[in-house]
């Protein structure tokens, strides 16, 4: 593994304030998992199979971000020693310069081709490779001049795979077959070229392999270090993918009602403005907003006789009833408080806001209706109703008072019924209130 990495679960940093897809956690990895991983530097071999697979996945995705800075870096320090030969042989630059465009310019145009179209194992090929041939051009030159020139060149491939052990991003076995390669590709053009054969270089080669193999470790200890830094970020996504959980359940608690289980008026504060006042592209603006504030009648005395028991179980009945009819219709629903509860609509015909309202009190009669048909309904509910136009933009506290004093109107009428109050028009809301 390169020093130059840094491995680091895509997102770790930004999901803060947390977004559930930079919070991406492998399935069955939990912090237990992880925690003991990380303290007894456990090898990747080891680790849960889907935390492995992300962080070889993550690594990929490191080499394709930084492909075009390797392939840069390497063309560039492969045309810049051509200075070496101007230094050294000025009469091989031509020769040097075509050689060393032939070995790495193809390399590294099949590996940006490769990174664009997606060609995993390619870019990966083309990544180790380019150095490799780079290694070979350099040992070959050395062979075209003077046997004692020759070690010069031979020496500055023992550099060259020292930097790509530390530059490339591999896995610590990855550079281990890129090591073995640049020695086979190094051996075989010294066997090919050297007059006296590869023995008179052995002391070359073994160097070339002592220092591939002495930076080998520093590279081992990088990847641990990298391991353990996903490792690290891999728990705090999943702290902060069990933070979102808490913070979603929190929110729905605080937003629910715990006795029959629809929302709570907080709730409807905060949707009556986003989905009934201002739905954007979903509303028109000759809209009709309804508010309808839902009253129990005589409630305490169903409790009185039925007890407060009943009168809980009654209440969810109702809740889920009226909800159910309300949202049959695109509206919202909500318990208010006590044995009230509050819906919403917003409608092209206000005329379908009263019937709404008409079929909320029958559902409610039906929820505890007497067997016998000729009997009154145990439940029967008050509506009261407050109609604006949307154009009017009616702050929800107005159409409250106005469905508040339509269901006063609807109790002293003798209950059991709906009644409106209506604004006029859109730009004289208020002035003139009608039943
Ligand atoms: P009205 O027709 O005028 O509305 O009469 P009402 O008895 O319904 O009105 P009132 O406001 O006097 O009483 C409301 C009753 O609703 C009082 C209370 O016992 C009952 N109530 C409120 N919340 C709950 C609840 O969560 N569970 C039960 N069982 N009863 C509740
Ligand atoms: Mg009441
Ligand atoms: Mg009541």
């Amino acid at each position: 593994m390169g020093v130059m990495q840094t491995v680091t679960p895509a997102g770790a940093i930004e999901s803060l304030p947390l977004q559930e897809d930079a919070l991406r956690v492998p399935a069955g990895v939990d912090i237990e998992t992880i925690e003991a991983a990380r303290k007894h530097g456990t090898p990747l071999r080891d680790w849960p199979k889907a935390a492995a697979n992300l962080y070889r996945e993550e690594i990929t995705r490191r080499i394709y971000r930084e492909q075009h800075f390797l392939f840069l870096v390497g063309l560039l320090t492969c045309l810049a020693t051509i200075v070496i030969d101007i230094l050294v042989n000025p009469a091989m630059v031509m020769e040097g310069a075509v050689l060393r465009i032939l070995a790495v310019a193809p390399l590294t145009m099949v590996g940006l081709l490769a990174g664009a179209r997606g060609w995993t194992s390619v870019l990966k090929f083309c990544v180790g490779a380019s150095p490799i041939a780079f290694i070979a051009v350099v040992v070959q030159l050395g062979f075209m001049l003077p046997p004692e020139l020759a070690s010069r060149y031979l020496n500055a491939t023992i550099l060259l795979i020292g930097l790509a052990n530390v530059m490339l991003p591999y896995s610590l076995r990855g550079l281990v077959v890129f090591d073995c390669a640049a020695l086979l590709v190094t051996a075989g053009i010294i066997a090919v070229n050297a007059p006296q054969g590869i023995g008179a270089h052995i002391d070359q080669i073994t160097v070339f392999a002592l220092v591939a193999a002495a930076t080998l470790p520093i590279a081992a200890r990088f990847e641990r270090l990298l391991q353990n830094n996903f490792l690290l970020t891999l728990r705090a996504r999943i702290f902060g993918r069990e933070l979102l959980e808490a913070n979603r359940n929190l929110r729905s608690l605080s937003e629910t009602d715990p006795l029959t289980g629809i929302p709570n008026r907080r709730w409807f504060e905060l949707q009556f403005d986003a989905r009934i006042l201002a739905p954007g592209e979903k509303g028109r603006g000759t809209d009709s907003i309804g508010l309808l504030l839902i009253d129990l009648d005589h409630f305490k005395a169903f409790n009185d006789s039925h007890g407060h028991q009943a009168g809980d179980y009654c209440l969810t009945l109702v809740a889920e009833a009226l909800r159910d009819v309300i949202e049959s219709k695109g509206g919202i629903a909500a318990r208010y408080g006590g044995e009230e509860f509050v819906g919403a609509v917003r409608v092209t015909d206000k005329s379908t806001i009263v019937e709404l309202a008409e079929d909320v009190r029958g559902a409610i009669a039906d929820v505890l209706a007497p067997a016998d048909k000729r009997r009154s309904p145990m439940v029967t509910t008050s509506v009261g109703v407050g109609i604006a136009p949307a154009a009017a933009k009616l702050p929800r506290e107005e159409l409250i008072e106005m469905a508040d004093a339509a269901l006063y109107a609807a109790k002293d009428r003798g209950r059991n019924r709906v009644e409106v109050v209506e604004a006029e028009a859109a730009f004289n809301i208020g002035s003139e209130l009608r039943r």
